[in-house]
């Protein structure tokens, strides 16, 4: 029976990241994926001469010199094997009212936005000023949150050390943006991406959007020729450096010893494989969803169970296509277009649109020909539409049904890109949707979530899961966990959460 130090159940970016710093410290490291590729959400698929990218729009932060990508990236290698690529812009917003471009620079935006709402200048400095502020303590003190016992000592002194953090750790981004600003457009602007974190402004975490966004607000990335080349690239660190991955293996169970996590029971993920094999470790990671993980347990070691039932995040709906002529060529000059329906007045008007018709659901549309993204042909390109979902909208359907919807929402959003950018729906060449289900299919997550739990204020920041569980031995690394859903937190979980495996046991 071979032994392992670490058992990593999922290769996700927390999974990989994880992985990746455990074998370059010498650990021996055995990374079980169910898919056939590594990279969970930051993967990509080929359709035709089309490169489809599944899910990275733009990942925050890279060009803050305090980011916390800067060292895990410089630690692993990454800035030498993968190639980044600065966007533009923010993106673009556009209702019936307004349409204005907002820069990814917080000074170029308090200017443009004071110009365009110069009555409420105040307050967007304001805003700006706050969710830096934020951002500023949040990255300093991230380490602690996933560490209780020093988080516990610190409680008492931490709002003189990071008041900001400490008198916001209920805010909600919506009641922040109407107790500084009345314009509701302007909140609309503002608050424009919200869904790449969350549904809902009201309760939205106030921490969470300002770690992210003030990130964005330093300069928005993609990466050359997809999201799979840094998800092949981490997991290229791990067998380079002596680790396993074995890919369509699924994990079916945790072993558990004197209360103490131990193993895995893993499967081939095959139609009928009924041989279940096992394998043991010092550690066991978990990047798969951690409802699942606290299912893998035994019965009686249900202890996990209260992280079980906290609240889940949204999902997502994407329409991929792929484009014979470049969107920029047919006029489209931004990279990202967040684009309202006619119905949405104010920040409260956005949960119902999310979860109403998908004519009127306000939504993002994505032009990768705005950059060199290399994820087709010289000339012909690639786009995404994508907007919030539930698993609720495509649940209880026959196959037939499942695809007669696919093929409906296909049309509609067909039909919204041509008034978007006229000339664009005879260029395309491909259009496929993937909806919360497939999301679910791929990743395991329930309810096809992308985000893990919501990131409302008591799940969130210093209130979220942690990365070491209930269970000894047992750790958390995804967007589960802490700090969060997106690139860059599934990125940090992974990392902290090797460094608090390599820091705290000693394997
Ligand atoms: C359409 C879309 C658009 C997005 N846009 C952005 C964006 O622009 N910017 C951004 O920052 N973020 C974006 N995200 C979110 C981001 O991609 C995710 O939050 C992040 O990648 C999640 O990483 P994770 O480590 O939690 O793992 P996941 O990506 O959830 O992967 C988990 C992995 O574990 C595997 N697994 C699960 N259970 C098991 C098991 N039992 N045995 C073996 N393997 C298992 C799965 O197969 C999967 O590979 C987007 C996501 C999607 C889907």
């Amino acid at each position: 029976m071979q032994n392992y130090d670490a058992i990593v159940i999922g290769g996700g970016l927390g999974g990989l990241v994880a992985g990746a710093k455990l074998a370059k410290e010498g650990k021996q490291v055995l990374l079980l994926e169910q898919h056939n590729v590594p990279g969970g959400c930051a993967t990509t698929f080929k359709r035709n001469e089309f490169t489809m990218e599944v899910g990275l729009h733009e990942m925050d932060g890279l060009y803050d010199e305090t980011d916390p990508k800067q060292r895990i990236f410089k630690d692993l290698g990454v800035f030498e094997n993968v190639e980044f690529l600065k966007l533009p812009e923010f993106y673009r917003f556009k209702n019936h009212r307004v349409d204005v471009v907002v820069p990814d620079d917080a000074e170029q935006a308090i200017e443009l936005l004071t110009n365009q709402f110069p009555e409420e200048a105040k307050g967007i400095k304001k805003f700006f000023r706050k969710i830096f502020a934020i951002r500023k303590e949040a990255n300093r003190t991230v380490p602690l949150w996933c560490r209780r016992w020093k988080f516990d000592i610190l409680m008492p002194i931490f709002p003189a050390i990071f008041p900001h953090l400490a008198f916001n750790s209920y805010a909600t981004l919506g009641k922040y943006l109407d107790s500084i600003i009345d314009n509701e457009d302007l909140k609309l602007i503002l608050a424009a991406n919200v869904g790449y974190y969350h549904d809902d402004p009201y309760s939205m975490s106030l921490i969470y959007f300002s770690v992210a966004q003030g990130g964005y607000y330093k300069g928005g990335t993609y990466i050359k020729g997809g999201s799979q080349k840094l998800s092949d690239y981490l997991a290229k660190v791990i067998k380079d450096n002596g680790g396993e991955i074995l890919l369509r293996h699924l994990v079916t169970g945790i072993i558990v010893e004197n209360n103490k996590a131990v193993g895995v029971n893993y499967k081939e993920n095959r139609k009928n494989a009924i041989h279940i094999m096992n394998a043991h470790a010092k550690v066991i990671i978990a990047n798969a969803a951690i409802p699942n993980v606290v299912d893998m347990l035994p019965e009686k070691n249900k202890q996990a169970k209260k992280v079980k039932n906290l609240q889940k995040a949204c999902s997502l709906i994407t329409i991929y296509f792929g484009f014979n002529k470049e969107p920029k060529a047919l006029g489209n000059k931004h990279y990202s277009t967040f684009v309202f329906d006619d119905s949405i007045n104010t920040l409260q008007d956005m949960p119902a649109n999310f979860r109403g018709n998908f004519a009127d659901r306000n939504y993002v549309f994505v032009d990768y020909s705005q950059i060199e993204s290399e994820l087709a042909p010289a000339g012909k390109s690639v786009g995404v539409i994508c907007t919030i979902d539930y698993l609720s909208d495509w649940e209880n359907l026959s196959s037939e049904e499942y695809k007669a919807k696919k093929s409906q929402v296909a049309q509609i959003y067909r039909e919204k890109l041509e008034k978007l950018i006229p000339g664009i729906d005879k260029e395309i060449g491909w259009c496929e949707v993937a909806t919360p289900k497939t999301i679910k299919r791929y990743t395991l997550n329930p309810h096809g979530t992308v985000y893990g739990y919501a990131q409302i204020p008591k799940q969130a920041g210093p209130f979220r899961t942690r990365i070491k569980s209930p269970v000894k031995g047992l750790y958390f690394a995804s967007a589960w966990t802490n700090p969060g859903g997106g690139f860059t937190a599934a990125i940090m979980s992974g990392w902290l959460c090797a460094n608090e495996v390599i820091g705290s046991i000693n394997i």
